[in-house]
């Protein structure tokens, strides 16, 4: 008899985007006369740059022309796109990391999944509170955590990002193996210092353990202080795996590349005690399972690193860092306290009390919908997420439109 993956089982449905609609279905019938703005979404609005569609286009092209028609390409990704990223993400920050560490893939997302199967189900894994929910969930659908009670999977060590330690996490008071940050983080905006990463990388080396380090949101950062990737910090890689992503900072959530850093120097250990490469575990399991990314898409994703491409991703990620600040400055007038939207296209508004209660108020009285708190952990209670990714021409609206109605 075929049996399925008990696992599944102890997964929570996420009601969070069907209760949102619910609500926000009510409210429209309620009212046809009044438009709602949505301040929840985690999706770009803002086009392809230029010069990726110029790419992909000409990619197109070759594509159609037998002498430059392209079938399998290297599962790793094409050298010219890992060289690209190695020099301008890496080598221009001093990061130590070569083009064969890359591994180009079509999403942060099944990476982060994906990479917990080189590891054993009996891993002790760290993961934030708030948080990203793929984290959990994958590594529930894994059978590493025991059955839910109480908001929290059993099993599974939770790190609590809250107003007292500014949404960075403290490191945890039993040993773990596998750790998930991820910064600038979704959804409170908050972005680890150099001396804040560097107390991670010191307890993953002090105790064998390994960090996912998610950087998805990279490019929002603008505090020149702060550390862009975790191989800045010192010791980082033989202790890090770095996820990055061009939905993001170009746009790309519709197009799908992104890509995954793993060192050579990155070490786990196997039954034996003896240390195996995850780099190499990697690369196998990639090209087992993995067939690449398409040569168009690659080709786009390489435009990003031309002086054009990066002109163009500058004024992309400005525009929602400057509706970023439209928000905070809108929402500060309110007296809300606030992280993100500085370094980040998230911000993380402590509003107290129950997070639904403040989202049905902000719905009712102003037609705007965000992101209840609860919605990515028990730390979220008290807290709604309010993301950039939106017109100008909407966040003005809606910021009027609070403005008028909460205070
Ligand atoms: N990581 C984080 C923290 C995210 O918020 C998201 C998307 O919202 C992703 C990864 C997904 O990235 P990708 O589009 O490359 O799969």
């Amino acid at each position: 008899m075929i049996r399925v993956n008990q696992h599944y089982s102890k997964l929570q449905n996420s009601y969070l985007f069907l209760d949102i609609g619910r609500r926000k279905k009510a409210f429209e019938d309620a009212h046809p006369e009044k438009t709602i703005i949505n301040l929840g979404v985690g999706d770009v609005t803002e086009p392809l740059p230029k010069a990726c569609r110029d790419a992909l286009h000409a990619a197109a092209d070759e594509m159609g022309d037998r002498a430059t028609f392209r079938g399998y390409g290297p599962e790793q990704g094409y050298p010219f796109l890992r060289e690209a990223i190695a020099h301008h993400d890496f080598h221009s920050r001093d990061a130590d990391v070569g083009p064969d560490e890359i591994f180009i893939s079509d999403g942060a997302k099944c990476d982060s999944a994906n990479l917990q199967e080189l590891f054993a189900v009996n891993t002790r894994v760290a993961i934030p509170d708030p948080v990203y929910p793929v984290y959990l969930d994958t590594n529930v659908m894994a059978g590493r955590s025991g059955g839910f009670a109480e908001g929290r999977y059993k099993d599974i060590v939770y790190l609590d990002s809250t107003p007292e330690n500014g949404y960075i996490p403290h490191l945890p008071e039993e040993p773990v193996d596998l750790i998930y940050l991820c910064f600038p983080n979704n959804p409170t905006g908050a972005v680890a210092t150099t001396a804040q990463l560097q107390s991670w990388v010191d307890y993953a080396r002090e105790n064998c353990a390994i960090i996912l380090f998610d950087a998805a949101y990279e490019a929002y950062i603008r505090n020149p202080e702060l550390p862009h990737s975790i191989y800045e910090i010192e010791g980082a890689r033989e202790v890090a795996i770095e996820l990055r992503s061009f939905s993001k900072n170009a746009g790309f959530t519709g197009t799908r590349c992104a890509f995954t850093v793993i060192p050579r120097d990155l070490q786990a250990w196997d039954r034996d005690g003896d240390k195996q490469s995850v780099h190499a575990m990697w690369g196998r399991r990639q090209s087992t399972k993995f067939n690449g990314v398409s040569y168009p898409i690659q080709r786009a994703a390489a435009a990003v690193y031309t002086p054009e491409g990066q002109a163009e991703i500058r004024t992309l990620t400005d525009f929602y860092i400057e509706n970023a600040r439209i928000i905070r400055e809108s929402m500060r007038e309110l007296g809300f306290p606030c992280t993100g939207g500085d370094n980040s296209p998230f911000l993380w508004f402590r509003t107290g009390g129950d997070s639904w209660a403040f989202f049905d108020r902000l719905l009712e009285h102003a037609g705007v919908v965000c992101i209840p708190g609860t919605g990515f952990g028990t730390c979220g209670e008290g807290h709604i997420r309010i993301g950039a990714f939106n017109s100008r021409e909407n966040i003005e609206l809606a910021m009027e439109r609070t403005i008028k109605a909460l205070k």
